[in-house]
């Protein structure tokens, strides 16, 4: 069984998505691709795309419930990464259920992440919290 968020991106198209402007890469090397984000007041720069409604980031690539990535998921802003997906760490996650109920989507469990234990691979790199991250594969065009 994958990663669960690979199959919801829920959350990037619930959310508005803001962030300390200096987190961008015209600010700070390698940071969140700056034409990517819209000013949001003096300080702070959201994900095009989630400042509206409804929202959806324009980094998720992919088909919302069905098969998604983010495509700067290296380079996403730390508030994305902080957004948990529920029992990924053991316990539930309002955020991730409040976005996939949203959705239609069933609340994750801890038999969504068993796939991992079973797979000895708890440094699994999407341990990082939230967010689509990018396929093994090229995505199939949703
Ligand atoms: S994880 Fe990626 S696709 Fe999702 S909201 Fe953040 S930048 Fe956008
Ligand atoms: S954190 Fe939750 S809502 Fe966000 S992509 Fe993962 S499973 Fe979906």
């Amino acid at each position: 069984m994958p990663n669960p968020c690979l199959s919801c991106g829920a959350c990037c198209a619930w959310f508005r998505v803001s962030f300390y402007w200096r987190e961008c890469d015209d600010q700070c090397p390698g940071g969140v691709p700056a034409g990517l984000t819209e000013d949001l007041g003096p300080f702070r720069r959201v994900m095009k795309g989630t400042g509206r409604i409804p929202p959806r980031c324009i980094a998720l690539e992919g088909e919302v419930g069905t098969s998604v990535y983010c495509s700067i998921y290296a380079r996403r802003p730390g508030i994305c990464r902080e957004v948990e997906a529920s029992f990924e760490f053991g316990r539930p996650s309002a955020q991730c259920d409040k976005a996939r109920i949203a959705f239609g989507l069933p609340v994750l469990t801890a038999a969504d992440w068993r796939w991992r234990d079973g797979a000895d691979n708890d440094d699994h790199p999407d341990d990082s919290g939230n967010s689509p991250s990018p396929p093994a594969m090229p995505p199939v065009a949703a």
